[in-house]
């Protein structure tokens, strides 16, 4: 049986990325008793993924959380049992989470699209790529075809690239003169512009081709080329992988868990990052993909409102505004065009977990009869990968969450049930 702690706080962060770092530092340093979850062993989010060099943000960040004092537990939060009272589970660990305030800085994920081939084995999210070659996949020498939408597109190739692999084409399905005008948008921005241009000193030579996205991934068992449209034309290019997303998906399911409001797959805060449910704040990308620097910054007010620092917050009010403004035109920009909806064949799996068609889906009219009938969203992601990508194929609403949102071991929940199975410690 694993182990089961009992920890109380007074600010309890769930997501140790950028967002909640920030709120938990925030918090902890104006004397509250904070603890931080996160389902990964090392704190820092998507972005700064097992990158923790001395000197570098995220280390600095992660000296920060240290110091302060706040408590850091490995978990991923499944279940709300009662008011005020979260589940999380590690491989080896059953933990009780007891708040009196609770920030939620859960990110978001890539949003993957159906197309003929994408289930072939070295199809890849660009993101999910990356952080594998964090983690040790070598890529020396591979061709990586990246494709798909968003900025993280550029980002993810970069980092391929510095790690030996070759690219021969990055393919983005927003248009140029989207692309021109969201460059015009980072001129007010410094800090953008200098990204920008590490980035194209980093793709120097690299193809970048607009209204262009991946049609097909050909193979026999593994992925040996890649069919591409580029401006009405189709293209097929020898590759080792394909890394493919399609920008970014707020990861709203706990927020939902709990209640609070969203909008257009958001979750609703107010000026000082409150959901619509007592006590329970969000910061960060659930609240709207933003990019690290806004994360930061939600996160900073999040932490100070939370321990009833209303007045700091409220003086970052105009350097959150300015890169709303940015986040607005990430959302105008990487909007996905209504061709993309013709990608799947009949066969093309769209549920990967439970092996369901696209011509399985077409007949239904929602998610909760496509659900029921073909069982879309049941298996181990729970929706996470179909969810998004029925939600732009048919323009469907995944219309209720259940705990627990994500698999759990069924020893936890009955632990659980039965209090003297805990013991009691104390993070505080
Ligand atoms: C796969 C991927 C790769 C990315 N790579 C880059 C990049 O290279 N460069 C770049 O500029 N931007 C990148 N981004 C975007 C970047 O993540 C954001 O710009 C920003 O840093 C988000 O910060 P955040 O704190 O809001 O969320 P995140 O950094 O996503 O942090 C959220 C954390 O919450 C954890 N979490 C979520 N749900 C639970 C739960 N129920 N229980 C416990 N923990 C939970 C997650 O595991 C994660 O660690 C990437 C995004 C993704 C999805």
């Amino acid at each position: 049986m694993s182990r089961a702690v009992r920890s109380r706080f007074d600010v309890l962060v769930v997501g140790g990325g950028p967002a909640g770092m920030a709120a938990a530092v925030h918090a902890a340093e104006s004397g509250q008793r904070v603890g931080i979850v996160d389902d990964n062993a090392k704190l820092g989010g998507q972005i700064w993924k097992g990158n923790h060099e001395a000197g570098s943000a995220a280390s600095k960040w992660i000296e920060r959380v240290r110091s302060s004092g706040v408590n850091v537990l490995c978990g991923r939060v499944f279940h709300q049992p009662a008011q005020s009272i979260l589940l999380a589970e590690s491989d080896d660990s059953l933990s009780e989470l007891k708040y009196e305030k609770l920030i939620l800085a859960t990110g978001a994920r890539e949003r993957f699209l159906p197309f003929p081939g994408w289930t072939l084995p070295n199809v890849m999210g660009a993101g999910g790529l990356q952080a594998m070659v964090k983690c040790g996949l070598p890529l020396q020498g591979k061709r990586v075809v990246v494709a798909g939408s968003g900025p993280l597109l550029l980002a993810a190739a970069a980092y391929l690239r510095k790690h030996g692999a070759e690219i021969p084409i990055i393919c983005e399905q927003a248009s140029w003169a989207s692309l021109v005008r969201f460059s015009m948008t980072l001129l007010g921005q410094p800090d953008k512009i200098v990204q920008g241009l590490q980035l194209r000193k980093q793709l120097a030579g690299v193809r970048l081709s607009a209204n262009s996205w991946p049609v097909a991934a050909n193979g026999e068992s593994v992925l040996e080329s890649v069919t591409i449209s580029r401006n009405g034309r189709t293209e097929t290019i020898a590759c080792d992988y394909l890394a493919c997303g399609f920008h970014l998906v707020p990861n709203i399911k706990l927020a939902l868990l709990l209640g609070c409001q969203t909008h257009n797959g958001c979750v609703q805060v107010d000026d000082f990052q409150r959901t619509t449910v007592s006590a329970v704040f969000c910061a960060g990308e659930p609240t709207g993909i933003g990019g690290v620097e806004l994360s930061l910054i939600e996160g900073e007010i999040a932490g100070l409102a939370a321990a009833g620092r209303i007045a700091e917050g409220s003086r970052q009010f105009r350097k959150r505004e300015k890169l709303r403004r940015f986040a607005r035109s990430l959302e105008r920009t990487f909007r996905l065009r209504s061709e993309l909806r013709s990608l799947p064949s009949p066969e093309t799996i769209v549920c990967r977990c439970e092996d369901v068609r696209y011509s399985q889906l077409r007949e239904h009219t929602g998610w909760r009869a496509a659900k029921l009938q073909t069982r879309c969203g049941m298996g181990p992601c729970q929706g996470r990968i179909c969810g998004p990508a029925t939600e732009f194929l048919f323009k469907w609403n995944p219309e209720s969450v259940r705990p627990p949102i994500f698999p759990a071991r069924v020893e936890s929940l009955a632990s659980h049930a039965n209090p003297e199975l805990c013991e009691t410690t104390g993070g505080h």
